[in-house]
């Protein structure tokens, strides 16, 4: 495979340089286009990774609110992080988690201690959990994680955990494929060549195109369900952005199923990091703007946004396009049973409580959902993708997002997140325009209200 093609350097410069040329009227077709919800081109993406005209921007902002509430209505997925180990064997420059930090408070989690975090996160009210680990060939290899899933499955009301993991060869994939996990994601970090060199130095991760061919993999190994990302701050995020477009084209083209997700993560503090300063300061307005381009580029691609972010800038993100968050994470291996400081991936920002964050989304008008209902109905890959084109995935989501928000409420929720909640979900059910839909709806909802729980 020349990866050399797939990500074409030169070709992204220059698209980027053109791009600076695009008239006003040029811009405005282009946002004008994206309503109509088939994504751009990388060159008309090029165009809006330019812009920084303030009004201009806002009307790339009110597209983008637009093309989710009609492509994902309301709602907003919301999962928790679970670390099983800090031990990493990499030497990435930006992590707490090097091999270099002397400092950092190493462990990898037994079953019985994953059991316990996960038991921890499910009791803050999640059902999604996204498995993270360094990288360890003897500590943290496709057997921790396949056990770790299994443990998981096993013991909790865990319905759905994703991993985001170092690259694997198809035989390793196969074995997480197998004990069903939802998305494989993983992050190019930068895709900018001589940049990666400088911030991967040593170990496995300094391979490139190790990295940019894990996906491949992945689906040669049957996991469809693929997330992708850059670590903003690294280098340029007009290149980086572009670039994760085109990755994402790669995969669509290659495989007939585009990335399910596309992360958003920007480098923050982390505890010995060799980054004293933002090699390339990425601006809350530039965050802004990248989740807009992306939302307008790729409609049916789910956006992920952690609590890297403050939760002052994460509650205006939710509005442009953001479809999926975290809430109540920790980044350090046992952090949900006791927090330790110093084995921390790095700092978070948003420290709100699932409860409290949920209140919030409510109060702003969003439906929470712990849906985890397609990948346990196969509607995954292809067929999750096909769905979204015919905006028929809202049929599914919309009523399991209310179901799931219900068990929430029942289970977990504080009386004032009950009371905000249950307005939020009478407004919800009368929304729901097919009646079959909606007397099955609150069918289910009296026979959660009698005890029962996941239905879908
Ligand atoms: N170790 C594996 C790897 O590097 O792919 C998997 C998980 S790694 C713990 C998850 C992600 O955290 C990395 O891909 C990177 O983008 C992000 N990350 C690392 N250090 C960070 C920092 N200081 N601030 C924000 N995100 C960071
Ligand atoms: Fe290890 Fe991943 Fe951190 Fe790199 S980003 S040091 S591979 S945990």
């Amino acid at each position: 495979m020349n990866t050399r093609k797939i990500i074409n350097e030169d070709n992204i410069n220059q698209l980027l340089e053109e791009a600076k040329k695009a008239s006003k009227d040029k811009v405005e077709t282009i946002i004008n286009k994206a309503k109509d919800c088939f994504g751009l081109t990388f060159k008309e993406a090029a165009v809006l990774l330019q812009i920084e005209d303030e009004e201009v921007l806002n009307s790339m902002f009110e597209t983008a609110k637009y093309i989710k509430e009609k492509i994902y209505g309301n709602r907003i997925v919301v999962f928790a992080p679970l670390y099983t180990s800090n031990e990493c064997t990499n030497n990435c420059l930006y992590c707490g988690f090097r091999a270099a930090n002397k400092e950092l408070h190493r462990k990898t989690l037994n079953r019985d201690e994953v059991i316990d975090e996960a038991k921890a996160i499910e009791n803050q009210g999640h059902k999604r959990i996204l498995l993270v680990c360094g990288e360890d060939e003897k500590k943290t290899d496709a057997e921790h994680i396949v056990d770790s899933v299994k443990a998981i499955y096993d013991n909790t009301d865990i319905r759905r955990i994703n991993v985001n993991s170092a690259p694997m060869t198809v035989e390793d994939f196969k074995k997480l494929k197998k004990v069903g996990i939802g998305t494989y994601q993983i992050f190019q970090e930068t895709y900018h060549r001589d940049t990666y060199k400088v911030m991967h130095p040593i170990g496995s991760k300094s391979n490139y195109d190790w990295r940019l061919t894990a996906l491949d993999r992945a689906f040669e190994a049957g996991i469809d369900d693929l997330g992708i990302g850059v670590l903003l701050g690294l280098y340029d995020y007009k290149f980086d952005v572009l670039a994760t477009l085109i990755h994402s084209n790669y995969l669509d083209n290659q495989y007939n199923v585009g990335p399910h997700t596309i992360s958003i993560p920007r480098l923050r503090p982390a505890l010995n990091s060799a980054i004293k300063e933002v090699p390339y300061p990425v601006s809350d307005k530039d965050l802004r703007k990248i989740v807009a381009v992306y939302r307008l580029a790729v409609p049916y691609t789910g956006i992920i946004l952690s609590t890297r972010e403050s939760a002052k800038l994460r509650d205006e993100l939710l509005e442009l396009g953001v479809s999926q968050i975290s809430a109540g994470s920790k980044t350090s291996p046992g952090g949900y049973e006791e927090d330790d400081r110093e084995a921390t991936q790095f700092e978070t920002n948003d420290e709100r409580s699932v409860d409290q964050m949920l209140r919030v989304v409510a109060k702003q008008g969003h439906l929470p959902s712990f849906c985890t209902a397609c990948y346990r109905a196969n509607r995954t890959g292809k067929a999750f993708m096909e769905l979204a084109k015919d905006a028929h995935i809202h049929e599914f989501c919309h009523p399991n997002a209310i179901l799931t928000f219900k068990e929430y409420l029942l289970d977990y929720a504080t009386a004032e997140t009950k009371e905000d909640g249950e307005k939020l979900l009478e407004r919800e059910i009368n929304k729901i325009d097919d009646k079959k839909i909606k007397e099955e709806t609150v069918e289910r909802l009296k026979k959660i209200e009698d005890g029962e729980r996941d239905l879908y």
